[in-house]
């Protein structure tokens, strides 16, 4: 699965290409890829053909482009552009290998091509003519596309991470709470609720209605940049040690998403999936047997420091066992 700055860099990717362009064809290959939509291809491109894309947004790893609906007849459920319509948006769930391509038209067809969306013609005045189709390609077809209606926010504020302000979600995203690059994600909020579960802290990141997007490999990189241990219990947690760990949470994320973010410009087109592209510099996921980089700039470095790996809700689990030292007695 794509972790969250990979799906951040396919919406950039798309913020870039295809925000505020209208949908003018629909061709769907694979029916496979669109079967979340429970209507039925026709009603899918009858939603799609003729509406605008207003925005790119994420919350967490899910994905969405609000659309503005056809001005005209072409839609179903939602034709007629009134104000009375239901606010609909485009879902991309990206699955295991799922990749939204924007391609000039003509190109040779990916091999693993599902669907595709032609967009309008734009003459970008520094780029010249933008890419006419959006793509999505999938080799396992774990991902696709679907349209669904969006709710309001609960709290006001923006459904996600987008470039304009929204107040409204999907409703198959209702459910997950803000993830910490989210501008209008509370810690307030996160840690009032922390406070209230009775479980292990790895366990509480992991949990999308506590935090969104923090997938195994961040919690491991958090956990250890705050020299947390993953079972530490959630109730009994202090403020300032749930702040660092999310700022930390914040932090591996803006610095893979650096790297990433520079080999998706060099690239031009959109490109993600389970994505090799993106260099991470780890420091304690998948390092077992290896010292930790923090003891080992400490003169006291012994080999009490090195890298463990143990097994937690049926995934690896990794960290330095001088600073993450496990609870003794139950005591932190
Ligand atoms: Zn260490």
């Amino acid at each position: 699965m794509p972790e969250l700055p990979e799906v951040e860099v396919v919406r950039r990717g798309l913020a870039r290409w295809v925000l505020g362009r209208t949908i003018d064809d629909v061709d769907i290959l694979d029916v496979r890829s669109i079967r979340r939509h429970g209507l039925g291809a026709e009603d899918f491109a009858g939603n799609l053909v003729g509406a605008r894309v207003l925005d790119v947004v994420r919350r967490g790893k899910f994905l969405w482009m609000p659309l503005a609906p056809p001005a005209e007849a072409g839609g179903t459920a939602t034709s007629g552009g009134t104000s009375g319509v239901a606010p609909v948006a485009l879902m991309a769930h990206l699955g295991m290998s799922g990749q939204l391509l924007v391609k000039d038209a003509g190109l040779p067809e990916e091999k693993h091509l599902r669907v595709r969306l032609t967009l309008s013609a734009v003459d970008d005045p520094d780029a010249g003519p933008l890419p006419q189709e959006l793509r999505f390609v999938d080799q396992r077809i774990f991902g696709g596309l679907f349209v669904t209606s969006m709710v309001s926010t609960t709290d006001g504020h923006p459904g996600g991470l987008g470039e304009s302000p929204l107040p409204l979600i999907p409703v198959e995203a209702s459910h997950i709470a803000r993830d910490p690059l989210d501008p209008a994600f509370s810690f307030d909020d996160f840690f009032a609720k922390l406070r209230r579960r009775r479980t292990g802290i790895k366990r509480a990141l992991l949990d999308q209605g506590l935090v969104s997007g923090i997938g195994n490999i961040y919690a491991d990189e958090a956990l250890w940049a705050a020299k947390v241990h993953y079972a530490r219990p959630t109730d009994v947690m202090r403020r300032a040690d749930a702040l660092r760990l999310i700022d930390a949470c914040r932090d591996v994320m803006l610095r893979a998403l650096d790297a990433g973010g520079t080999s998706f410009d060099s690239l031009y087109v959109n490109v993600n999936g389970s994505s090799g592209y993106f260099e991470r510099s780890l420091n304690a996921y998948g390092r077992e047997g290896e010292p930790c980089t923090r003891c080992a700039a400490d003169p006291l470095f012994d080999s009490l420091s090195l890298i463990r790996r143990e097994m937690f809700m049926n995934r690896s689990s990794f960290s330095c066992p001088r600073c993450q030292p496990k609870p003794r007695n139950g005591r932190w």
